[in-house]
């Protein structure tokens, strides 16, 4: 009944969600105050109060509810997509217009849309580990295969030898998640001109054009003064992605958008195939009402400094008991060495005293979990004896 591919899908289907619901049976055992769940990437921050008044204006003042709750054209409201581009330019000195935006179903519906424009099956998708698991999963959907890049694995930056030796002929796009999920590392002016040098070589030698997905949606979650850098500027075929799940605390909502400069080869031909693989995905386009609150709140942002806080609380306490950790400088994820080589023997150790972790197989990163600090700072206190006992064990 079920196709092959589903069946593998739901065999390997991600072991964050499935520790989660175990946090969750737990927590009805022994009471949600002892169990200290880092397992999930779901924002704990409130909401900008200017977006609900966004939501709460846009449905006052337009009393054509056809025209706010109808079809629009598949890229998005022409207006929404303008006041985008115009945030993006001030922000990063760019030269953007509405043409170079297209609204989406969040940062996947984003980069589905652009694997659906661009794999032929069997072309290869290079991605950086560790990495997003469900990478693997929006590249199977498409046929592609993905190819992965290892990183320096002191420093968790990209290993530039390996991803000059593993771009080939069928290479059709890079994948870079910057900040990194999950492991909070943000890559430098630096890094992204070695990669975008790395990448035109190739195009040259190859003869045809190499993609960069650049997939921010940890752009705003981003510590001590850094700031991303915005890879169009760097590199011409590259294609944006970004989400405001985590920015303004909406993962529910569905609302992302993705930028295709005009540098792109065969722009024209590009953005009239992205509108219509939006179309054929089923996205249709991206949620009506969504477009246009976000478009209010361009400058908003959830309160980064209560993560920033976790941050610093919870790698304090983990390093001052003896475990290893790359500090992070974005996101609310804290990538920890395990200190067995079989990680998820740690995580199953650390389940026994109520500590949820995610392993990093699950990340194509073994040896390593990710913890993910979208708590409440208490439940980061309310471990510490959780997670000392659990360095006793390992003679930290
Ligand atoms: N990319 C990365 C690296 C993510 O961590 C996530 C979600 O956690 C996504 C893409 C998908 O984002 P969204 O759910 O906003 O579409």
């Amino acid at each position: 009944m079920l196709s092959k591919q589903i069946q593998e899908d739901v065999a390997n289907s991600s072991a964050i969600r499935a520790m989660f619901t175990e946090g969750m049976e737990l927590a009805k055992r022994v009471g949600s105050e002892n169990v200290y769940d880092f397992s999930l990437g779901n924002p704990v921050t409130p909401v900008p109060e200017a977006f609900t008044q966004a939501m709460l204006d846009i449905i006052e003042e337009e009393k054509d509810t056809t025209k706010l709750h109808g079809y629009m054209d598949n890229a998005g409201y022409p207006e929404v997509r303008s006041a985008i581009a115009k945030h993006l330019n001030k922000r990063f000195g760019v030269s953007l217009n509405q043409r170079n935006i297209i609204m989406t179903v969040g940062a996947a519906g984003a980069i589905n849309v652009i694997l659906k424009t661009i794999i032929d099956p069997g072309d290869e998708m290079a991605v950086f580990a560790p990495y997003f698991t469900e990478y693997r999963n929006y590249i199977g959907n498409w046929r592609g295969n993905l190819v992965t890049i290892d990183p320096d694995y002191e420093t968790f930056q990209p290993d530039f030898e390996d991803l000059k030796r593993k771009i080939s002929p069928k290479t059709k796009a890079l994948i870079i998640n910057n900040p990194v999920n999950p492991t909070g590392v943000v890559y430098s002016e630096e890094t992204i001109k070695k990669i975008a040098a790395i990448l035109e070589e190739k195009q040259r030698e190859y003869g045809h054009e190499i993609y960069i997905i650049s997939d921010e949606p940890y752009r705003e979650l981003i510590y001590d003064g850094l700031s991303t850098v915005f890879l169009t500027k760097y590199y011409a075929n590259t294609f944006v992605t970004y989400s405001f799940s985590k920015s303004l605390s909406l993962p529910g909502e569905r609302i992302g958008y993705m930028v295709i400069p005009d540098e792109m080869a065969d722009f024209d031909a590009m953005i009239a195939a992205l509108t219509i693989a939006n179309r054929i995905c089923g996205f249709i386009n991206a949620p009506s009402l969504m477009q246009k609150a976000v478009a209010r709140c361009l400058d908003e942002k959830t309160d980064v400094e209560f993560y920033n806080r976790n941050r610093k609380a919870l790698y304090e306490m983990l390093t001052e008991l003896g475990f290893e950790c790359v500090y992070p400088q974005g996101t609310f994820y804290l990538f920890v060495k395990s200190p067995t080589r079989d990680e998820k023997a740690f995580v199953e150790a650390g389940k026994r005293h109520h500590i949820m972790m995610v392993n990093g197989t699950t990340f194509h990163c073994p040896g390593y979990v990710r913890l993910a600090y979208c708590v409440q700072p208490e439940v980061i206190e309310h471990a510490k004896d959780a997670f000392a006992a659990l360095a006793k064990e390992y003679n930290l």
